[in-house]
Parts: C-alpha cells; structure tokens; sequence
C-alpha cells in the first residue's frame, strides 16, 4: 500500500510543505520552551452530580501562558502529541492538578480531579507508576482522581495500555471514556474496556433544543451506558432546557459553560459556588415537574 500510495507524492514539492515543517519546527520550539519554563498552567471546569450520591469533580485542563495571553490546548495538543511533548506535558498537568487541588480534594473525599490522557502518554510505559508516584507525593488519594481518555486509545488493543488502566482501576482511579460517540468503537467492545463513565460529546448534547422532541441516539446511548453498568456525564451543557433533558434521562453528572468555564484554581472556590446554585435550579425545576 505504501509503494502506490507514496508514488506520486515524492515528485511533488509543493512549497506549502515547507511553510507548513517551519511552522511545526517552531510550534514544537515554543512548546519545548513552554514545558521548561513553566508557562503550561491547569484551569479548571466543575463537573456537578445530578443525584445526592456521589461528590463535585473538575476537569483539569492544559492551557498555555505565553507573553501574558491564554492559548487553548485545540492550538497545541495535537501538535505535542505529534513530537511526543505531551507526555511531559500530561505530567505537568498531573502534578499542577494534584498540588493546587490537593488542600480542596483533602477537605472531602466524594470530591474527585478528572485529567486527560492521551494514548502517547500510556503507550509511553510506566504511566501507571508514575500516576502513583505523583499522587502519593501529593498526598492524593487514588479513588479521588479519575483518568480521561478517547475510544482511540483502545484502537489496536495495546495489551500494556488495557493493562495499566486495570492496575491503575484495581487501585481505585476511575477511568472515563471522553468525547463519547465521536469514535468508532463498537459496543459489544464497550463492555469489555475498564471504564467507568462515559462522557457524552458535546455534539449530542449540542442537538437539545428547548422543547426538543425525543432524540432517540442520545437517549440509547445514555440507557446503553447504564445498561452496561457504567455512569454518565454530558459535556457542553450550555442551556437550562440542556440540562433538564438531561436530568430527565438520569444523566448522573454535567459539566458545561450553563454551570461554569474553566478556570484558574484561585477562583475555583466561586466557580463552584455558581455552579452549584446552577444546577440547584435545574434540579428544583425538575422536582416540580414530576
Ligand atoms: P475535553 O477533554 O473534551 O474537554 C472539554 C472541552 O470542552 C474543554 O475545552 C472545555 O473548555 C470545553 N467546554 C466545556 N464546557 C463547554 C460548553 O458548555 N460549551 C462548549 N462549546 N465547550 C465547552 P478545552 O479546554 O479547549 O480543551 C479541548 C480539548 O483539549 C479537551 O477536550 C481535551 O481533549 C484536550 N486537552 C485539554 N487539556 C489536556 C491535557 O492536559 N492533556 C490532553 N491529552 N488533552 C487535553
Ligand atoms: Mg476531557
Ligand atoms: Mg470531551
Ligand atoms: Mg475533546
């Protein structure tokens, strides 16, 4: 397949290849810098429960300080992961999640830190030891953290990435699986991968209206989820007629701009406030209904 398909390609240059390797040599130079100098900083987005049995949870999201400005990870994990910078990457958001919200996640123990986790970084090795190693210095307890991956890191049954994420569960760490329904995975697999929850993608989420009728592929993942065992998040919650679609399916917890944006763990105590009364509202709009 490589001989056909790499044929013709060779002969072409075409002078965008070369913009396009200088503007990646020097996105993987500025990111080589950021790692060192520290300007990769965590914000953080509260994922709120729908019922009174489980704890708040926020999402640690990688962000890039550069002169005074926020760059948003769309800009600068793809390219990290390409030149492998995400591990370090991945590890310094570990370690910046585990020290500014160690104080909060030691106040109470429902509570719980999601990181996200790309597939270069467990197929690395040793994540798994290294997730021990940060969290023990830290002084988090293992079932307070919860790992987020995609389906893709599943994709060619790599036998150590499964392996990891079993120890790492058996250790009490949760696993979700991210940005659910943009993948390919099929669901006969679903029921074999070590995961936990499922995290509605944005997408579906995006497809409420306010009166929306019933949309049968958000319901059937939603029952498929808790057919299989498994709790759900809905991402990208913006509206309140969102939200209480979503409660009404028995969507265990939200997250989305409607309850708080990402921030910096210094105001992290006000996001939740809001988020809570925000939710609150949801939740006694859906009492009254029922
Ligand atoms: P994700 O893990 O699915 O994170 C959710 C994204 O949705 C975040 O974007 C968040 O800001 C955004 N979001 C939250 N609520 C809403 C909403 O109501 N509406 C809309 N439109 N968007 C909402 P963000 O922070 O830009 O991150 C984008 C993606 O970058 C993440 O998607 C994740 O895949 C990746 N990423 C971020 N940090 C890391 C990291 O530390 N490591 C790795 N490997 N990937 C990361
Ligand atoms: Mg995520
Ligand atoms: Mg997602
Ligand atoms: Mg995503």
């Amino acid at each position: 397949a490589a001989k056909t398909a790499g044929k013709n390609r060779y002969l072409k240059f075409r002078p965008e290849m070369m913009y396009e390797l200088v503007e990646r040599t020097e996105m993987e130079a500025g990111l080589r810098l950021a790692v060192d100098s520290g300007q990769i900083v965590v914000h953080y987005q509260p994922i709120l429960p729908t019922g009174g049995n489980s704890g708040l949870q926020v999402e640690a999201l990688a962000r890039w300080e550069l002169n005074g400005r926020i760059i948003q990870p769309r800009h600068f994990i793809a390219a990290a992961e390409r030149s492998g910078l995400i591990v370090e990457i991945g590890t310094e958001v570990l370690m910046r999640a585990c020290t500014e919200l160690g104080p909060w996640l030691r106040e109470d123990a429902a509570r719980s830190v999601a990181v996200n986790v790309s597939g270069v970084q467990l197929r690395h090795g040793d994540f798994d030891e290294l997730v021990v190693a940060v969290t023990e210095s830290c002084g988090v307890d293992l079932r307070q953290l919860v790992l987020e991956v995609t389906e893709s890191v599943f994709f060619d049954n790599d036998f150590d990435v499964i392996h990891q994420l079993k120890r790492l569960r058996k250790a009490g760490v949760r696993v979700a699986l991210d940005d659910f329904g943009t993948g390919h995975s099929s669901l006969g697999r679903l029921q074999q991968l070590p995961v936990d929850t499922l995290k509605i993608d944005q997408s579906f989420v995006a497809m409420i209206q306010t009166g929306a009728e019933e949309l049968p592929i958000l319901n059937a993942m939603i029952a498929m989820a808790h057919g299989l065992g498994l709790s759900v998040t809905a991402e990208g919650v913006e509206t309140a007629a969102q939200a209480a679609y979503l409660v009404n399916l028995g969507c265990e917890s939200l997250q989305g701009f409607l309850l708080s944006c990402p921030q910096p763990a210094a105001v992290l105590d006000a996001g939740l406030s809001r988020a809570e009364a925000a939710i609150g509202l949801t939740l006694a709009a859906h009492r009254a209904d029922h």
